[in-house]
This record gives C-alpha cells, structure tokens and sequence, in this order.
C-alpha cells in the first residue's frame, strides 16, 4: 500500500527549499520598513497618526463601502460587530461550528448564546439549505421576531464565517436572515481579497470584520477591520472603538462604554504597505492553488478545497479533503509532515466540543465532523508560489 502521507506530501517537498515550510508566513518587503520607520522617526507609533485614516480610505475603496475602520485585532472587530448589530446578552446567534474560536468567543463578549450550525457536504461554511430547512423546525415567530422554540430565547443574528478565503453562499444565507429578521454579520477574518461577482466578502451581509493577524493573507502585525456600506453605522464603529469620546463636549466627555480598540498608528503603516502588495499576494496564491489542485486532482479520494456558487476565493489556506481517511492515518500524515518541518495543520476543533460551548444549542453537525476529520490546511505562503518551476 503506498503511504498516503507521501501522497500529501510530495508537491511541498518539491517547493521545500528550507528546513521549515510554515503554514502561513508575511512577506515585509515591500514599503513596510519604510513606513514603520517614518512612524518612529516621526513620533507617531500610538493610537493617533496618517497611517491610520489612509489604511481605512485604502481599505474601504479595496473592497468598495464607504468607510472602513481599523482595530486592534479580528476578535475585536467580531465583538464591536455584534454590538453594532444590537444582539444583546440572553439571545442566541446563529453560528457556524467550523470556525475558529474567536468567532463564538465573540458572541459570548456580549452575553449572547452561540447557537451552532453545519457547513455544506463540500462547502466548509454555513450550509443555507441545512440551515433552511432547520430554521422550519426550529425557530417559532412572534411579531416579526425569531425565537428558538426548544429555549425560548430570540435568535437575533447569523455570523457567517468565509472559510479559508473561500465565499460562502451569500445569497442564499442573505435569504434566510430576511426571511427570520437576523443581523447578517460576516466573519471575514480569512477573506480579505475573497470576491463573490463584483462585491468583497465582508460587504455583503449588514456588517463585516477581516483580520491582519500575521498568519493571513496580509497583516499588520495584529490587526482587523470593520467593514459596512452603512456610512452612520462605521461611524458607530469608529465612535465605540475609541472610547466613545465626544470632543465636541470637552476634554473627557464619553457618552457610552467605550472600547480602546483602536488600531496603533505603527501597525497600520504596515497595513498601508500590505494592501499595495495585496494583488500580487492574490495572484502568487492563485498559482500555488492551481499548482496543488492538478496534483491533488489525479488522485483519487483526494479532493482540492475550491470555492463554489461562483465565489473567487483569496486562497488563504490551500486545503484537501482525504474521504474516508481514517483517524489513525490521519494522525500519521501530520507526524510524518511536522517530522519534515512541513506545517501541515487540521480544520479547527468544533467550537461546539470545546469546554466551554458545550452545552449551547447545536443542530445535528455530520458534515462539519467528517469535513474536520479528512480535511488537511497545506502550506499557502505567497512566497511559496515562485518555487514551482513550471
Ligand atoms: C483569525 C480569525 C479571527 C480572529 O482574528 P484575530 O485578528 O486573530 O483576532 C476570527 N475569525 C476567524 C475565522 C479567523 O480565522
């Protein structure tokens, strides 16, 4: 039998020209020196300074809305998401179990109760037929108002999370949070550069949250965006990210319990420079997806992780799916590639087995489960793209 985990791993080791293939590492070499270095030599590194208004105007015309807001870091901007969208502590939010944790950490910040939901067979985010045909059953209206019938609890938003860059379906789910009145929020963490036709994920639903942490697809070291064609609602945002200062009324006026989540001046220098990097981030990840997709596409059981319903993705995280793979084998492919310095890595643990959501309602998650236990992130630098010899 031939060892699925030389399958896996043959097109990283052929892009192996290091010790350590990391997962997903930055490129820095563009402008970010630069602009860094003007904001120490200037003075201005903290929560005031140029860099910060021109990531918000460069970013909002990137993905087309009016204003965009900068943030200290993706769980952030989630948790001002959630407030923006008046879901209050005791309602539940409709949520996928396939996300990474701070997606339904969020949701607890606010008091609300995470209400778990599956991704599709192949698609890894929210499924809008399951969730259809869920909600019939499920969910009981009084007044325009959706209520879980078992809890008796309003459900009163749906977090959608675009996995791995790829878009879920939008128009679908946008159907659905009509149909029931929920706050459609996106958790575009992983989508920055991720389009469905002409809109960028994140703009779609009533507001939307990216991150620049290190490990996506541009970072500003630690950092995240919110994001919404409703100019009053950003400028909510803006207002609740900076400690809910009134200048106009003096000196320490605050007229609400603010946040300081406001992105530092020095992180959105490296912002600024990212995003003037971004189209060639995109294009080299492109490369890289179409170079594992005709390897993984011979082989059979294996199946490549690509968009669907006419969404671009941004390729964050290259990802396979093995049918049937078994745990054991599994767990070997992982050992044998971290023995090798590859940073292969599994979907994350379904936020619903976590400790701490364990007992927060949760419809049946079949395809969420067989997805995590087949599913491998392979290696998606943008600097990986240029070692495939052609
Ligand atoms: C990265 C990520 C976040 C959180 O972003 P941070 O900037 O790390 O706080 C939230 N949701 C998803 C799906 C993510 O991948």
């Amino acid at each position: 039998m031939i060892n699925i985990a030389e399958i896996v791993l043959e097109p990283i080791k052929l892009l192996q020209k290091s010790a350590v293939v990391a997962l997903h590492e930055p490129d820095l070499s563009g402008n970010e020196l630069a602009y860094v270095t003007d904001c120490v030599t200037s003075g201005w590194v903290s929560s005031v300074g140029k860099y910060v208004d021109q990531f918000e105007q460069n970013l909002a015309n990137y993905v087309g809305v009016p204003k965009a807001v900068a943030v200290v870091n993706g769980t952030a901007a989630l948790h001002l998401a959630l407030l923006l969208m008046d879901v209050k502590s005791g309602d539940e939010v409709l949520t996928p179990a396939l996300t990474f944790v701070a997606t339904t950490n969020a949701i607890s910040y606010v008091g609300a109760i995470p209400h778990f939901v599956d991704s599709g067979k192949t698609d890894l985010s929210v499924c809008p037929e399951i969730l259809a045909t869920y909600l019939e059953t499920h969910v009981v209206k009084r007044g325009g108002v959706s209520f879980n019938r078992e809890t008796g609890r309003k459900i009163s938003a749906l977090v959608v999370m675009h996995a791995l860059g790829n878009p879920a379906n939008m128009q679908a789910l946008k159907a659905i949070a009509k149909q029931y009145n929920l706050k459609l929020i996106e958790d575009a963490a992983e989508g920055i550069g991720a389009r469905i036709g002409n809109e960028h994920v994140g703009t779609v639903g009533d507001i939307g949250i990216f991150s620049f942490n290190g490990n996506k697809v541009m970072t500003t070291g630690s950092g995240g965006a919110l994001v919404s064609h409703d100019l009053e609602l950003m400028k909510k945002a803006k207002h609740l990210s900076t400690t809910a200062k009134v200048s106009s009324e003096g000196f320490f006026y605050h007229d609400a319990v603010g946040f300081n989540y406001r992105l530092a001046n020095i992180n959105a220098a490296l912002g600024v420079a990212q995003l003037e990097r971004l189209p060639e981030f995109l294009q080299n990840k492109k490369l890289l997806a179409d170079y594992y997709r005709s390897y993984f596409g011979t082989k059979d059981g294996i199946r490549f992780i690509d968009p669907e319903f006419g969404g671009q993705s941004n390729y964050w995280l290259c990802a396979i799916q093995i049918e049937n793979i078994v745990t054991s084998d599994f767990n070997l492919v992982l050992d044998r590639a971290h023995k090798d310095g590859i940073m292969l890595r599994p979907l994350w643990q379904l936020n619903n087995e976590l400790p701490m959501y364990q007992q927060c309602p949760s419809m049946n998650l079949t395809n969420a489960q067989r997805l995590v236990s087949g599913c491998f992130c392979l290696p998606s630098s943008s600097g990986l793209a240029k070692n495939i010899y052609f």
